[in-house]
C-alpha cells in the first residue's frame, strides 16, 4: 500500500513510522524544513491529566513509547517527570476536579485531589491562599520536542519512508471513487491513502480533498525567563487553570512561562502570523505567572520567546479518522498533539491498515461528532 503523509511534524512523522513498521510504502511531503510548523514550537508537555477519556486514552496510550523511546529510536528526548499541578481559583472549577481524577485513576493514572496547602508541597512557592483545590500526577512531565521529533525522522527513514522536505503538497488526487495521489511543486505523487498531518494548515489540506473541517489555527506563545526566585526541577508544571497562565522548570532556576490570556482569538494565518509574543503578553504573562506563585516577582529576567500556532477545534480534541475513502486526518490538536503523537500514529497504521483501531475509543475522534452536536469539550486546556 502506498501511502502520501502531508505534513513533515511530529504527528505527520509518527504516522509515517508506524505506518511503514506495519509494511506500507510512505512518503512524507514537508514543505518546510521537519519541525517546522508548531512541533518546534511547542512546550514539550506531556501529561494525563484531561477531563475527558479519549484525551486521557491518547496521553496513556503514548506513554510507552515516550518512556522508552531512547532505546527504540535510540534519541534521549530528556523526559523529565516532575508531575503536572492543575490549581483552581473558582469553586466551579475545583467542582470538576473529584471527577476528572475519579476517570483518570480510573483509566490507571495516578491522578490525586490536593488541598491548596498539599499543593505548596509540590510547588512550594505557590500562592496557596488563592486557590480552592488541586490536582496532581506524578507520572506527568515534559521531553524535548525537536529530539522527539529527530527520533521519530531517523526511526521512519530506518523503517523504509522516504521524507521529502522542500516540496509542498498542492493537491489531492480525487478520481470518482477513492484517493489517486497528490499534486506537488515537484510533480504528482501516486498514493492509496492520503494523511492530512499539516496541523495548522490542516484545513487547507482537508479542502483540497474537498472537505471543510472546523480545525483553526490560534496562536500562542511562551517565553523563558529567569525568575526572581529559581524555580527548582523538582516543581511540577503548574496550570492556573482560572486565569490561563501556566510555568515549568527549565534548567538551572530558569523557567518557561506560558498562557492564553486575551477574550479575543482571532484564527491566525499559518503562513504570516507574528513569530514573536510581543511586549504586552509577556507582561501579562509575567503577571498572571506572579499571581500564581512568587517565583516571577518584579526582578524577573526575559531570555526569549516566541509564538507557534495551536490548531484547534471546537472541544479541543482532534479528529483521527477516514474521512473519505483514502483519505485520513490527524488534526486538530490543540495544545497537546506533541504528547499525543506516538498514540496518533498508531491509530493513523490501524485506520489505514484495518479500517479500525482498538487503541483509543475512536468514536470520539470523527468528524461527524461536530454535525450531530455530540460533542464534550476539554476543560483542562492551556
Ligand atoms: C506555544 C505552544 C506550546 C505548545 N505546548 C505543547 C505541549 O506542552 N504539549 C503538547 O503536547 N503540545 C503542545 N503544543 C501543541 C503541539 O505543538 C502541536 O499540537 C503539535 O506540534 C502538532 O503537530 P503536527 O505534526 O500536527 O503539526 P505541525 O508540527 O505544525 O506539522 C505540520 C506540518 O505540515 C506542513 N505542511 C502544511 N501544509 C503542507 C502542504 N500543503 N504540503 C506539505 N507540507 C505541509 C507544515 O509545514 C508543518 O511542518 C504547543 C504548541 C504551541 C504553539
Amino acid at each position: 500500500m502506498r501511502v502520501v503523509v502531508v505534513g513533515g511534524g511530529i504527528v505527520g512523522l509518527a504516522s509515517a513510522y508506524y505506518l511503514a513498521e506495519r509494511g506500507a510504502e510512505v512518503v512524507v511531503c514537508e514543505q518546510s524544513s521537519l519541525g517546522a510548523g508548531s512541533t518546534e514550537r511547542s512546550a514539550g508537555g506531556i501529561r494525563q491529566q484531561f477531563s475527558t477519556r479519549v484525551n486521557v486514552e491518547l496521553s496513556r496510550a503514548s506513554v510507552p513509547v515516550w518512556e522508552n523511546f531512547e532505546s527504540e529510536f535510540g534519541v534521549d528526548i530528556q523526559f523529565r517527570r516532575p508531575g503536572y499541578l492543575l490549581v483552581a481559583r473558582e469553586q466551579s472549577t475545583a467542582a470538576a476536579f473529584a471527577e476528572n481524577v475519579a476517570m483518570q485513576n480510573d483509566c490507571g493514572v495516578p491522578s490525586e485531589l490536593l488541598s491548596p496547602a498539599e499543593a505548596r508541597e509540590r510547588c512550594p512557592e505557590l500562592r496557596a491562599e488563592e486557590f480552592v483545590a488541586a490536582t496532581y500526577s506524578p507520572t506527568d512531565g515534559f521531553a524535548d520536542p525537536h529530539l522527539a521529533l529527530q527520533g521519530f525522522a531517523a526511526g521512519a527513514r530506518d523503517a523504509g519512508v522516504e521524507i521529502v522536505t522542500g516540496v509542498t503538497v498542492t493537491d489531492v488526487l480525487r478520481p470518482d471513487r477513492g484517493v489517486a495521489g497528490v499534486a506537488t511543486t515537484e510533480g504528482r505523487l501516486d498514493a492509496d491513502v492520503v494523511v492530512n498531518a499539516a496541523g495548522p494548515w490542516a484545513h487547507e489540506v482537508a479542502a483540497m480533498a474537498g472537505l471543510t473541517l472546523p480545525v483553526a489555527p490560534r496562536r500562542r506563545s511562551v517565553a523563558v525567563v529567569d525568575p526572581e526566585v529559581p524555580v527548582p526541577e523538582s516543581v511540577p508544571l503548574t496550570i492556573d487553570l482560572d486565569s490561563g497562565a501556566y510555568f515549568r522548570p527549565e534548567r538551572d532556576g530558569a523557567a518557561l512561562v506560558g498562557g492564553h490570556f486575551a477574550d479575543h482569538d482571532p484564527d491566525a494565518d499559518p503562513d504570516g502570523f507574528a513569530r514573536s509574543p510581543g511586549l504586552d503578553w509577556t507582561a501579562e504573562a509575567l503577571e498572571r505567572a506572579a499571581d500564581c506563585a512568587d517565583y516571577f516577582g518584579p526582578g524577573t529576567q526575559v531570555r526569549r520567546g516566541w509564538s507557534g500556532l495551536y490548531a484547534v477545534t471546537p472541544d479541543h480534541h482532534p479528529i483521527v479518522e477516514e474521512t473519505i475513502p483514502g483519505f485520513v486526518n490527524a488534526v486538530g490538536f490543540s495544545g497537546h498533539g506533541f504528547q499525543q503523537a506516538p498514540a496518533t500514529g498508531g491509530v493513523v497504521a490501524d485506520l489505514v491498515h484495518d479500517g479500525d483501531t482498538s487503541l483509543v475509543d475512536g468514536s470520539r475522534l470523527t468528524s461527524e461528532r461536530f454535525e450531530d452536536g455530540q460533542t464534550v469539550s476539554e476543560r483542562n486546556v492551556a
